[in-house]
């Protein structure tokens, strides 16, 4: 997925080449900036979520069918002219609904579901794509990738995940039905897939001194008779 949004980004400006607008060492230079630029984005954002240049080139490539379509129909536009007309309309039609994503953002922003979902990597922009995101709702959502689910298929309406081997649990916390993560008390595949380190073992401390005898009855009781 990586790779392949790479390449498919890539096409726009070797067709700029192809019909000799620019040079072979500007191509090469334009070529170095975006692969640059990717793997960047590669780097800062979270590995298990589909990185954004990969969700921007299924969009090109779906404004480019029905370019494509056109210009076999009609023939008004060259091959790469139909590419460049693509990457523009996929350009501004991400421009538009970014805004308006952003809009409504902002009218939502301070809700405590928002601020953990962002606080867990959502974007409201990409992460809210209703098709050119393939991540799964969990991912989405600051989960991880679930396995491949051979035997049995956590139902639907699991929506905790085990830090461990990644299944959908039932409960918060849990003992994991798969790896058995949970069963033994040790909490290290927790805070190396959220981060964060685990609290420090309990000091041994003294406990608190208890008085030993019950206080006795105040002063100015009668002592009980004894017979
Ligand atoms: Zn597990």
């Amino acid at each position: 997925m990586r790779l392949f949004g790479k390449i498919v980004l890539s096409i726009p400006i070797v067709g700029l080449w192809a019909d000799d607008y620019i040079t072979p060492f500007a191509l090469l230079v334009l070529l170095t900036i975006l692969w640059g630029a990717c793997v960047a984005m590669d780097l800062s954002r979270s590995s298990r979520r589909t990185p954004i240049y990969t969700i921007f080139s299924f969009m090109f490539l779906t404004g480019w069918v029905p370019f494509g379509l056109f210009i076999a129909l009609v023939g008004v536009l060259s091959f790469w002219e139909a590419c460049w007309a693509a990457l523009a309309a996929a350009s501004m039609g991400t421009a538009v609904w970014w805004l308006f994503s952003w809009v409504g953002y902002q009218t939502i922003k301070h809700q405590n579901h928002v601020v953990a979902w962002v606080a867990a990597g959502g974007h409201y922009f990409w992460d809210t794509l209703p098709i050119w995101n393939p991540d799964s709702d969990l991912v989405k959502a600051g989960g991880f990738p679930e396995p491949h689910y051979t035997n049995f298929v956590p139902p639907r309406e699991w929506i905790f995940q085990c830090p461990h081997c990644h299944v959908r649990l039932q409960h918060n916390p849990d003992v994991c039905w798969n790896c058995n993560y949970g069963a033994d008390n040790d909490s290290t595949a927790y805070y190396q897939a959220h981060g964060g380190s685990p609290p420090p073992p309990p000091t041994q401390q003294p406990p608190p001194q208890q008085p030993q005898q019950p206080p006795g009855p105040p002063p100015g009781y009668a002592p009980i008779p004894r017979r």
